[in-house]
């Protein structure tokens, strides 16, 4: 393709996708497909070029359908997956550039904007400047680079000699059973193993971690000869948006210098807001953390930041010096290869800056402000209701509710009755929220934050949930 075919085909893609995301709202919420049925409709690979209009109308017909919208102002369910469009030029701009960020001379301003945007987000959400960040792709890869990092420090950088393999007593690990999916796996990807993640015991009101639990379980472990390498506090938890008490935390892991990464990867966009921040407090005295702001906030998935404070320890964890990257300028500058896992990055901060100079810091938090108030106005509805019943204290945008007419139904039948009703509303393609468990029980969580969604919005569900669920 060269560059004149480039502009025009271009500016038809933008105008496609200012249409498409006009047309977001008058489409189902969930996608009306089966398995497979994208792939049948496929058109066969192509053997001469195509038009960029056919490409267009094979996006309508084929890939649109497959969709389910996120970007719907009745889409509640898992999180709030918001691609502003500010940001989405910013994605462009990244590709469109074609950078390559292996080093520091790969693309000077790859490592440079990264640094400064990171610095400019810690601001932003008021912490100190101990912390040096990256931009990661996920809050997966993050929470593995931390556990790494604890695993080296409390290993004494086993990776140096015969690794995991060779200690003698096991590391052990410590979070609770609200963390999300990504902990575990990190423990497991780490080497350090299913059998040494300990689940600490929560509160069951608040569903925080029990910070006395967790100073038992450190104690009895150290006294079995086993060592304490991590705790993976959550800063707002998947199913209800628990909150550990990271300064509570912090104290038990300063006693046995156990590395603390605190995990706020939904609830991190919160903290541009200064009277949240009491939520996170403690996370100074942390090792790692991460948050997304390709969640809540709004920058186009791919971004989590991921912050440290031993920068040095993370460079001896994870620096690679092979000849063919070394560069005058070693030693002066950050290598980002030496922060994570791959060696090629993209140029994520471009996004990241684009939503920040475009949408301005004020147009964010009054957004984010709209929704802790729009999820307020309907925790109020669902607990002013007979039937209807808040499962945990609402801490910010996210609600764990359940019906249950008269307080008659229970076990088994409950679940039934929550599975119909969140099943026939998701089914409908008219809203969309998130089955999930919580002790033992299905509850439905609403997650409140799409960038489209206003009070009518909220209006409506709270209409539908009432229509579902008197039903049957
Ligand atoms: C979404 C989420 C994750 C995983 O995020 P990815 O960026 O998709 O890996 C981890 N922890 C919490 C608390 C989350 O909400």
């Amino acid at each position: 393709m060269d560059n004149e075919s480039f502009r025009e085909a271009g500016h038809q893609l933008i105008d496609w996708i200012a249409d498409y995301r006009l047309s977001v709202p008058e489409r189902p919420v969930l996608a009306q497909v089966g398995p497979g049925e994208v792939s049948k409709n496929m058109p066969p690979l192509p053997d001469q070029p195509q038009s960029m209009q056919s490409l267009l109308q094979a996006l309508d017909t084929v890939v649109v359908p497959g969709v389910t919208q996120v970007q719907h102002p009745m889409h509640y369910g898992w999180f709030p997956s918001n691609a502003s469009p500010a940001s989405v030029l910013g994605d462009i701009a990244c590709a469109g550039m074609g950078t390559l960020g292996i080093s520091w001379e790969s693309c000077p301003a790859l490592t440079e904007v990264e640094e400064v945007t990171c610095d400019w987000m810690r601001e932003l959400t008021g912490l100190s400047e101990q912390w040096q960040g990256t931009i990661h792709d996920t809050a997966s890869s993050a929470c593995l680079v931390g556990i790494l990092l604890a695993r080296e420090r409390a290993s004494k950088l086993c990776k140096n000699a015969g690794g995991l393999q060779a200690l003698k007593s096991p590391l052990r690990v410590y979070t609770t059973a609200q963390a999300h999916s990504s902990v575990a796996k990190a423990v497991q990807m780490a080497g350090i193993g299913d059998s040494n993640l300990v689940m600490v015991d929560v509160d069951p009101q608040t569903h925080a971690m029990d910070v006395s639990a967790l100073a038992r379980c450190i104690r009895e472990d150290t006294t079995a000869g086993m060592t304490p390498a991590c705790v993976v506090a959550c800063s707002g938890s998947t199913a209800v948006t628990a909150f550990d008490s990271i300064d509570e935390i912090a104290d038990v892991c300063a006693e046995q210098n156990i590395w603390l990464h605190v995990d706020a990867a939904m609830a991190g966009s919160a903290m541009l807001l200064p009277e949240c921040r009491h939520l996170w407090q403690g996370v100074e005295r942390a090792d790692s953390m991460a948050w997304n702001p390709h969640k809540w906030l709004g920058t186009i998935l791919d971004c989590s930041l991921f912050y440290v404070r031993d920068t040095d320890h993370l460079q001896q964890v994870l620096s690679t010096n092979p000849s063919y990257l070394r560069g005058s300028t070693d030693g002066e500058v950050t290598q980002y290869r030496d922060w994570g896992i791959p060696l090629g990055r993209r140029f994520r901060a471009l996004k990241l800056w684009f939503h920040l100079a475009l949408d301005g810091p004020d147009a964010l938090r009054k957004r984010l402000r709209r929704d802790l108030q729009n999820a307020r106005w309907l925790a109020d509805q669902v607990a002013a209701h007979p039937d209807w019943e808040m499962l945990t204290p609402l801490t910010l945008q996210t609600l764990a509710i359940r019906h249950n007419p008269g307080g008659k139904l229970s076990g088994e039948a409950l679940d039934r009755h929550t599975l119909r009703w969140v099943g026939e509303i998701n089914d409908s393609g008219e809203a969309f929220m998130s089955p999930s468990m919580l002790g033992g029980n299905w509850m439905v969580r609403v997650s409140v934050g799409v960038e489209a969604t206003e009070r009518e919005h909220l209006e409506a569900l709270w209409t539908l949930l009432q229509r579902h669920s008197e039903r049957g």
